[in-house]
């Protein structure tokens, strides 16, 4: 069988390009026992990929040059060799960017596509929602009447993050890159204030002002010159969890900021990254968390849907320029 597939053509120097991606040809081999053939329906677009374009050592592996792409991925088994799997099952798993797709059954998740759109367990039911609820609940542990700032509000982990805390009773707010974004977080998800970065010029004085308690919780998805800002409003006893740093995954220099261990040490504030993936054994609770909110209508989401195989680094590249709001999925 002819399919195509996208493959990394080069290392990106700062933002991805499209040229850093290349389409092709490719004849699928046959499925041998213990594979089966699958036909894509989602593909997951993430910002941590970004980190995979570079040849860096890292908590995941770099892409290899001239080779697929590799993303988290929603698929039907067409072809089974596997006693796992029956044709029609639905899976997920990390699945290569190829059209048609041979897949060790060791790599994948059956998953009940009955219950909830299918699309959520990319998104809040997926390891979006897994990595919202862990860096919340078990890294910040936010009290009822705490303030909690969420950057990257509008986006995948951030519209989860800002409800689950909104469900602890907490005054939340979100920053975020547009004005659409903030009428979604707000008006949508019950968020009680945001803060539009790309036109506020003075983003510590905005958090001064709408934090008028300080900010006890900082979940930051983002890093950068909004988390200085943010940093420098934290209240004695503050939890930081560190889950993203986007503004700074193109970065070509080492990036510099204000020193902050004064401010922790005088705060005792708590700060700590966070790999969803090393926290396994808390899956079932917030897979558990998550489907009830989902139930109970405590927990929605969005979603940006893009159609098309070719879709996918456009798709990819527009995570890096706020084209997305939650979480960016593209449909095959
Ligand atoms: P996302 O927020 O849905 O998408 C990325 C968003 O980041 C964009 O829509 C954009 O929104 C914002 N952004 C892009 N460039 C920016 C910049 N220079 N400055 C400020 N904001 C920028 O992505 P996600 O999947 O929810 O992930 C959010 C963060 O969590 C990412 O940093 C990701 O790497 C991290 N993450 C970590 C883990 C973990 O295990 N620790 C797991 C999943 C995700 P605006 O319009 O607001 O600019």
């Amino acid at each position: 069988m002819n399919i195509k597939q996208i493959v990394l053509a080069s290392r990106p120097k700062g933002i991805p390009q499209i040229t850093n991606f290349r389409s092709e040809q490719i004849e699928l081999p046959a499925i041998k026992t213990g594979e089966v053939l699958l036909k894509p329906i989602y593909f997951s677009v993430d910002p941590y990929m970004r980190g995979r374009m570079n040849d860096s050592k890292s908590y995941v592996q770099a892409f290899k040059l001239d080779q697929p792409i590799e993303g988290s991925a929603l698929a039907t088994v067409v072809e089974s060799m596997s006693d796992l799997f029956q044709p029609g099952d639905i899976v997920l798993g990390m699945l290569l960017w190829r059209e048609s797709i041979v897949a060790s059954d060791k790599i994948l998740q059956k998953v009940d596509a009955t219950q909830q759109p299918l699309s959520y367990y990319l998104s809040v039911l997926g390891m979006t929602g897994i990595t919202a609820y862990i860096g919340l609940m078990h890294i910040c542990k936010p009290l009822a009447g705490e303030t909690v700032v969420i950057s990257g509000a509008g986006g995948a982990v951030g519209i989860v993050a800002g409800q689950i805390a909104k469900i602890q009773g907490c005054r939340v707010v979100g920053i975020t890159g547009s004005e659409e974004k903030l009428r979604l977080i707000v008006g949508k998800y019950g968020f009680d204030e945001g803060i539009n970065y790309k036109t506020t010029s003075y983003m510590n004085k905005a958090i001064d002002t709408i934090c008028t308690d300080g900010v006890d919780v900082y979940f930051d998805n983002v890093g950068g010159q909004i988390s200085d800002a943010v940093i420098s409003n934290l209240n004695v006893q503050a939890r930081v969890a560190i889950c993203g740093q986007i503004s700074l995954y193109n970065s070509t220099e080492i990036p510099m900021g204000p020193r902050i261990q004064q401010t922790l040490l005088t705060n005792n504030v708590m700060m700590q990254g966070f790999i969803v993936g090393n926290y396994k054994s808390e899956f079932p609770e917030a897979i558990q968390h998550l489907t009830q909110w989902v139930k109970e209508g405590k927990l929605d989401f969005t979603e940006t849907i893009y159609e098309g195989f070719d879709q996918l680094p456009i798709a990819f590249i527009g995570l890096f320029a706020g084209e997305n709001i939650g979480k960016m999925i593209v449909k095959v």
